[in-house]
């Protein structure tokens, strides 16, 4: 099987197996992760929205257009990277995922990132990033690249605000694009090409 086929048994297989069936039951449907699974560079951020849960793809909502026009400014499109969720089912009106959610989730992250084998990894915010880092605060860490092991790959991880959070607040969001134009260096430095 190739990496996207790897891909796409993992979602069937999270569907089958009902993982968060509450969540299940009031989503539209499963958002898979969207992009090239030979990326480099793998951005997780928390859950589906509205828009997501209605179109199946992750980040194509108000905090999806900041991550794209974000990747534009370092020369990327999302085709160049993957882009997935640690919450892969809307929760209802956008609540935060609940602790026992993002643990039911976190193997198949694991095992999404181990088909990838990215170089880079940035975590979109509290959420995906205290999986990783369990102790870390963001607004402490953002910013910071530091050595990761999912299983037993490794990559860089790089901490950054949600793009959501930055919406209505000015501070977040200069702190957000500072910390997204150290991308491609880290990228470099991480052995992405
Ligand atoms: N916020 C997220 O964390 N993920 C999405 O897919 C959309 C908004």
């Amino acid at each position: 099987m190739d990496r996207q086929q790897q891909l796409d048994a993992l979602s069937a297989e999270i569907v089958e197996q009902s993982i968060c069936p509450e969540l299940k039951a009031q989503a539209i449907q499963l958002v898979k992760g969207a992009g090239t699974p030979n990326a480099d560079i793998v951005f997780i951020g928390e859950a589906p929205g509205k828009k997501e849960d209605e179109q199946g793809v992750p980040f194509i909502g108000a905090a999806g257009k900041i991550l794209t026009a974000s990747l534009e400014t370092i020369g990327l499109t999302r085709d160049d990277v993957y882009i997935t969720n640690i919450v892969k089912y809307r929760p209802p009106k956008n609540r935060d995922p609940k602790p026992e959610e993002k643990a039911a989730f976190w193997p198949y992250l694991e095992r999404e990132l181990e088909i990838i084998q990215p170089k880079l990894i940035v975590a979109l915010g509290r959420h995906s990033m205290g999986y990783f880092l369990p102790d870390a605060v963001i607004g402490e860490v953002h910013g910071t690249p530091t050595p990761v092991y999912v299983g037993a790959h490794k990559a860089i991880l790089l901490p950054i605000y949600h793009p959501a959070a930055t919406i209505y607040n000015q501070k977040l969001r200069s702190d957000f694009d500072e910390d997204f134009r150290t991308i491609p260096g880290v990228a470099s430095a991480s052995g992405a090409a």
